[in-house]
């Protein structure tokens, strides 16, 4: 299986990619080459021309399109140690120890930062482009994949414009950010710009069934209703809870006939989102203190007290928790906003009369309602302050107030 297989629905970025891939491990043969060919004879592998190797990418996309999916398949192709390259393979098997260990996250020059944090301050990234100034470790490429470039606080940002514009020679940088304007215009300029379309529902339905065994059945729903989200799709097809959330949600526009039955409707989003970032917390943070307790030599048997001079470490990691609650938190809320506006954009078909199919089928009897007691211009206005809301809660607002005044809106619509 190559490192493309897990990429859905992108062909010609992976195409260019492929090709970039080709064209660095070109550029490493070239260089080994120069090291122990004799004089005057060409390098291995010379592409001629102009190499289609930089480095530094920026992928955008909409959430689930993939963006750190393609970051890391490229990292592994750059990676790849297959000898079936020398035969004129494509780097990027997908099996050899480059591929493999890329792919698994412990290959020694790939470092893949996905933060649980609303920010990347500037001392991470210092950390970062100090590591990104090493050589690597295997003798082909230092690969720092940044996944939420977005995140980047503007010192962040300058601290890495820095990296990013005199880069050591075998260093590469991929960022993902889910737009260019959310990035600095400054490092933006300085990348190569590859954006992600929102994968077909066939394809994702496809790589449900071909990677994660999902019946087709049930791929295919998931696939629809999540309208190209890989990830949520994957979600809908395997956790049952996440169905049930989904379920309420899509029942939340018959419920706010009057304001109390507003106001309780926000409160249940918010428990909801609230219950979400629980249950993530209860999965990972217990082992987490249990493996900074161990590292830092808690003493066992002594009711596990740590020693002397380490509780700042605790302290840390705990800060860390609650910053990722906080995130887990809004994530949550904002994939229900996304399930209302498909719900309203599913009104609006039936409004229209328009020939395209319903993402939300099986709530049929709800749109139908919904349809038959307003108008487009209602169900418009209802999308917008669905929109305004998630907006309101990307400002920081207070999560309840922002939620509670969208449902009065929808109400009012
Ligand atoms: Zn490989």
């Amino acid at each position: 299986m190559a490192v493309w297989d897990d990429v859905v629905g992108q062909e010609r970025v992976t195409q260019e990619l492929a090709a970039a891939a080709r064209d660095a491990d070109a550029l490493v043969s070239a260089d080994r080459a120069l090291h122990t060919a004799a004089p005057g004879e060409p390098g291995a592998g010379e592409s001629g021309g102009a190499s289609r190797m930089t480095h530094a990418w920026l992928f955008t996309g909409p959430p689930g399109s993939g963006r750190s999916t393609v970051a890391r398949a490229f990292a592994a192709a750059l990676q790849c140690v297959s000898p079936d390259r020398a035969l004129g393979g494509a780097p990027g098997c997908g099996f050899c120890d480059g591929c493999h260990t890329t792919l698994v996250g412990t290959h020694a020059d790939v470092e893949i930062v996905r933060t649980d944090l609303l920010s990347i301050g500037v001392k991470e990234t210092r950390d970062l482009v100090r590591r990104a100034s090493l050589s690597p470790a295997g003798g082909r490429w230092q690969v720092i994949v940044l996944e939420d470039a977005d995140r980047l606080t503007e010192g962040a940002g300058n601290v890495l414009l820095k990296a990013v514009e005199e880069p050591a020679p075998r260093t590469v940088w991929l960022l993902c950010a889910p737009s260019i304007e959310d990035v600095l215009p400054t490092i933006r300029s300085r990348c190569r710009h590859l954006s992600l379309r929102t994968p077909p529902v066939d394809a994702v339905a496809d790589v449900l069934v071909r990677r994660d065994g999902i019946a087709p059945e049930a791929a295919a729903a998931a696939a629809r209703v999540t309208q190209g989200h890989i990830g949520r799709a994957r979600r809908l097809a395997t956790d049952e809870r996440a169905r049930a959330r989904r379920a309420a949600v899509l029942k939340l526009p018959l419920r706010i006939d009057d304001i109390g039955g507003c106001l309780k409707a926000a409160q249940e989003l918010i428990d909801a989102a609230g219950e979400d970032a629980k249950q993530v917390a209860e999965e990972v943070d217990t082992k987490e203190t249990e493996e900074l307790r161990a590292a830092l030599g808690a003493a066992a048997g002594t009711g596990g007290r740590l020693p002397r001079g380490t509780a700042g470490a605790m302290k840390e990691l705990q800060d860390r928790q609650k910053r990722r609650a906080t995130r887990t938190q809004r994530d949550s809320l904002d994939l229900a906003l996304v399930d209302l506006t498909g719900f309203y954009r599913d009104v609006l078909t039936l409004q229209l009369g328009a020939p395209v199919p319903l993402a939300n089928d099986e709530v049929r009897d709800s749109l139908d309602r919904v349809a038959r007691a307003s108008t487009p211009v209602r169900t418009l206005r209802r999308i917008e302050a669905i929109i305004a809301c998630r907006e309101a809660l990307d400002r920081n607002v207070a999560p309840l107030l922002a939620v509670e005044a969208m449902t009065a809106a929808l109400r009012a619509g």
